[in-house]
């Protein structure tokens, strides 16, 4: 597979469910958009549990909300930290959280990595299995694929799974708006290209 890989010039990213885990990471940091609180109570959380696909125990106390917001931060430092710091990052969280990989397999899954047990708090779930696959970037040296959004007034961190490492913005529309300026700001060049012309001829 990796000869091949290597013979073609296709790079393999990551398993899948790094994949998955790089996003649902993402999501999670930016659910702190700026001043906006995306996670304000208990119902939130479980509207962001649904649809990153996280089961098991529920949060029910404010305390668990708490630790899942507190989580925030220390995983966006990731994407913009170096590789020495990035790694004292997850070897804290793996840590502090008492990862112990097991392979498992279950509903549609084949054979993936489960680093905390089904009980464990929501948080310390969310925070292993963020680490596990910042792991498996940081190994492949592919840190640079973790950055921020390049929209000027846009803070939100961007996993570029792309084969070309072309994407620089986030999926909340900043890959639009961005457009959209180039284009004014094309039109705007062209039409003060055409006023100079229009002078040169006046005179
Ligand atoms: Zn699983
Ligand atoms: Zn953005």
């Amino acid at each position: 597979m990796t000869v091949v890989a290597e013979m073609t010039g296709v790079k393999v990213l990551f398993a899948h469910d790094t994949e998955v885990a790089l996003n649902a990471a993402a999501a999670l940091v930016n659910t702190l958009d700026g001043e906006e609180e995306h996670l304000p109570d208990l119902a939130a959380v479980e509207d962001f549990m649904r649809e990153w696909g996280w089961t098991g125990q529920r949060p029910r106390t404010e305390a668990e909300l708490d630790a899942v917001r507190a989580l925030r931060p220390r995983l966006r430092e990731v994407w913009v930290a170096d590789e020495e710091r990035a790694v004292t990052i997850v070897n804290d969280l793996l840590r502090e959280f008492k990862a112990l990989p097991q392979l498992a397999k279950h509903d549609e899954w084949d054979y993936h990595i489960h680093a905390t047990p089904h009980d464990a708090p929501l948080a310390a779930r969310m925070a292993v299995e963020a680490a596990m696959a910042f792991v498996d970037v940081i190994r492949n040296k592919e840190l640079g694929r973790l950055r921020i959004c390049a929209y000027p007034t846009c803070d939100d961190v961007v996993v570029d799974l792309s084969k070309n490492r072309s994407k620089r913005f986030c999926d909340d529309g900043c890959g639009n708006k961005a457009a959209v300026a180039a284009y004014r700001a094309r039109k705007a060049a062209r039409t003060s290209g055409s006023t100079a012309v229009d002078t040169s001829r006046s005179d």
